[in-house]
C-alpha cells in the first residue's frame, strides 16, 4: 500500500481528484452503461475485457490530465539546456504521442526555441520523465519483459511481444487511445 503523503501534498491529490473524477465522467458513464446492459450477468466474460479497457482509459485520461498541468511552460522564455543561453523563447504548444502501460497517449506540451542553436525543446519532456523515447519507462519493461517471454515461449511469447497488451490505436477525437480487439484472452 501506499505511504500516507504529507499534509500540503495529500491537499494537491484531493483537489486533483476532484479534476480527475470530472475529467472521467463520460468514461465511469460507459462503464454504467455497460454494467446496465450487462443486467444479471457482470461475469459473462466480454463484459469483464470490456471493463478493463475502460480501466485502462482510465488510466490514460488521468494521465493526460497530470500532463496537461506538467505541460512545461514556465513564462515567455527559459533557459536553454544545451547552450545555457538564457532567453530561448517560448515558441508554441506541440503535439506528443506515446506508449505507456495505459495503451497510446497524445497530449501537448511546451516548445521553447533558442536562437544561438537555431533549435528547439520540451522542458516538460525531461521533466516527466520521458526524454526523447517513444515508450514510457513501464512501457518498455513490459515490453522487454515480453521479449523474454519470446525467446523462453516462442508461440505465446509472440502474441505478447506484438504489443496486444499494451499498443493501441488511437482514437483521434480526444487522444484517448481506442482499445480493439480486447486482451490476449480473448484468442
Ligand atoms: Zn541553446
Amino acid at each position: 500500500m501506499n505511504a500516507p503523503l504529507p499534509p500540503d501534498q495529500e491537499e494537491q491529490a484531493q483537489q486533483l481528484a476532484a479534476r480527475l473524477a470530472e475529467a472521467s465522467r463520460d468514461d465511469f458513464l460507459r462503464m454504467a452503461r455497460l454494467l446496465v446492459a450487462a443486467g444479471e450477468t457482470p461475469f459473462d466474460g466480454d463484459t469483464e475485457f470490456q471493463l478493463r479497457d475502460h480501466a485502462l482509459r482510465l488510466g490514460v485520461r488521468a494521465l493526460k490530465v497530470r500532463l496537461a498541468e506538467k505541460n512545461g511552460r514556465d513564462g515567455s522564455s527559459v533557459t536553454c539546456p544545451h547552450c545555457g543561453q538564457a532567453a530561448a523563447a517560448f515558441h508554441d504548444d506541440r503535439g506528443r504521442t506515446i506508449t505507456s502501460l495505459c495503451c497510446t497517449v497524445r497530449y501537448q506540451r511546451a516548445y521553447y526555441y533558442c536562437r544561438r542553436d537555431g533549435d528547439g525543446f520540451c522542458p516538460a519532456d525531461q521533466q516527466v520523465g520521458m526524454g526523447d523515447r517513444r515508450l514510457s519507462p513501464a512501457g518498455e519493461r513490459v515490453t522487454a519483459l515480453a521479449g523474454r517471454a519470446e525467446a523462453a515461449v516462442p508461440v505465446v511469447g509472440r502474441a505478447v511481444a506484438s504489443g496486444r497488451g499494451i499498443l493501441r490505436e488511437e482514437r483521434a477525437s480526444d487522444g484517448v487511445s481506442g482499445i480493439r480487439g480486447g486482451g490476449l484472452a480473448h484468442r
